[in-house]
């Protein structure tokens, strides 16, 4: 790929997180390249190509099932060629181009601004990039607050590599971020979403979460599930706490990790409350139903939620009113239920954190592992006419005796 757009008269280099986990002996999740090739020459160049993004503009080129990034040196708006549009400091359009060092100076963190260059095997390091990868510390470029102005986004990536890459936060950026992470609310919430992901993806959830909270970011994503960690936080953080522990030991183990159960647990607070209002006077599933409709249409408000998350988040709400209605044929039938996995794993969090699901916990666990006699003896000991639990907000502390978290396989 490199190779092909020197062939070709281009410049190329490797840059940003490739280059840098690779220097940090990290596995790098994918490899971004800058180029003197604007993005039309890059397409000319690859069968496979597609141009993306129009704040900014990029080329994708597929290799199989890899995606490489293809970015033309972009330069600031006040030099360079091309498209720029700000507005009050924010970058609303970000393609203007230039030359190899301009693309330095606009790159987020100094780690992020080492290239690579595969012609000769040098590092070209115009920032003190390398510097900072030595001493572990996140260094924006430039000024803080202006770069932050520029784009609000910035804030959050800073919290996710300091994270991701056990780095310290320079203290000036550390400070800009509280004074200016109120500009977080001015992003588009589909942008949002994309940070979101990645923020909860790389293997140090908690941390994240940690920072998170300490820099006042959470709320501009989750509002609500904020306000009530400052209320409430004895129940939820430490239910969310153990999800991002069993989150990043999922990714530890190279085991799949669906956003829709992050989002379940993140917004699980907020829908938690709902219910506890609705059920006075509607019935349980109903209440969970109607409780999941309300916070999702307050959260795409921040942040923007595809429905193929959406759906299965609110699926794994809803199971948890089912899980506890064992009468009958169900228990097999909710065991068909593809969420049935998530749904469970997401009972066992809450009876960790001390809601009072112990036994039903302990029964689920035992209905998996049975033969069929074994199941239909489970369903006979159930106490005939069980209706479904009625409060769930019980504080009161229970242990499980079964190890169910550790071996989990959604
Ligand atoms: P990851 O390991 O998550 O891929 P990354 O550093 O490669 O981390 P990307 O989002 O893939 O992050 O971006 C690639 C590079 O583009 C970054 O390393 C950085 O140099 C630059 N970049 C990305 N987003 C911004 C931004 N908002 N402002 C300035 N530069 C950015
Ligand atoms: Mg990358």
């Amino acid at each position: 790929m490199l190779y092909h757009l020197n062939k070709a008269g281009f410049e190329a280099y490797l840059v940003g997180g490739g280059v840098r986990d690779l220097l940090l002996g990290l596995h790098p999740k994918d490899f971004d390249v800058a180029t003197n090739a604007s993005p039309e020459e890059v397409r000319a160049q690859f069968r496979n190509c597609r141009l993306i993004g129009r704040r900014f503009r990029l080329a994708h080129v597929y290799f199989g099932r890899e995606i490489i990034e293809v970015a033309t040196f972009r330069a600031h708006h006040d030099q360079g060629e091309g498209e720029g549009h700000m507005e009050n400091g924010l970058i609303l359009r970000d393609n203007v181009f230039g030359n190899l060092e301009d693309d330095a100076w606009r790159r987020d963190f100094s780690v992020n601004a080492l290239y690579y260059n595969i012609a000769d095997f040098s590092l070209v390091d115009y920032t003190g990039g390398m510097q900072d990868l030595q001493n572990r510390e996140l260094h924006i470029i430039g000024d803080p607050v202006t770069r932050f102005r520029e784009d609000p986004v910035r804030m959050l990536r800073a919290i996710r590599f300091a994270a991701k890459l056990d780095f310290q936060l320079e203290t000036n950026m550390a400070a800009a971020i509280i004074e200016q992470a109120e500009r977080l609310s001015d992003v588009p919430a589909a942008r949002l979403f994309e940070e979101v992901l990645k923020l909860f993806m790389h293997g140090q959830a908690l941390r994240t979460y940690e920072l998170m909270r300490e820099y006042h970011l959470f709320k501009y994503l989750f509002a609500e599930t904020d306000a009530l960690l400052d209320s409430h936080g004895a129940y939820l953080d430490p239910f969310i706490r153990r999800a991002m522990v069993n989150t990043d030991e999922r990714i530890r183990a190279k085991k799949p990790v669906t956003p829709a159960f992050l989002f379940a647990v993140l917004l699980w607070g907020p829908v938690r409350k709902r219910v506890e209002l609705l059920q006075e006077e509607i019935p349980m599933p109903d209440a969970l139903r109607i409780a999941g409709d309300e916070v999702v249409s307050e959260m795409v408000k921040q942040v923007t939620l595809p429905k193929r998350f959406s759906l299965p988040m609110r699926e794994i709400w809803q199971l948890q009113a089912r899980l506890e209605m064992r009468r009958g044929k169900r228990p097999w039938r909710l065991l068909e239920n593809r969420r049935f996995r998530a749904a469970y794993d997401f009972m066992l969090l809450r009876e960790q954190v001390g809601e009072p699901l112990t036994d039903l916990c302990q029964w689920w666990t035992a209905f998996q592992q049975e033969d069929e006699d074994g199941r239909q003896r489970l369903s006979r000991a159930l106490p005939g006419n069980r209706p479904a639990r009625k409060k769930q907000s019980s504080t009161k502390k229970k242990r499980a005796a079964s190890p169910v978290l550790a071996n989990n396989s959604t």
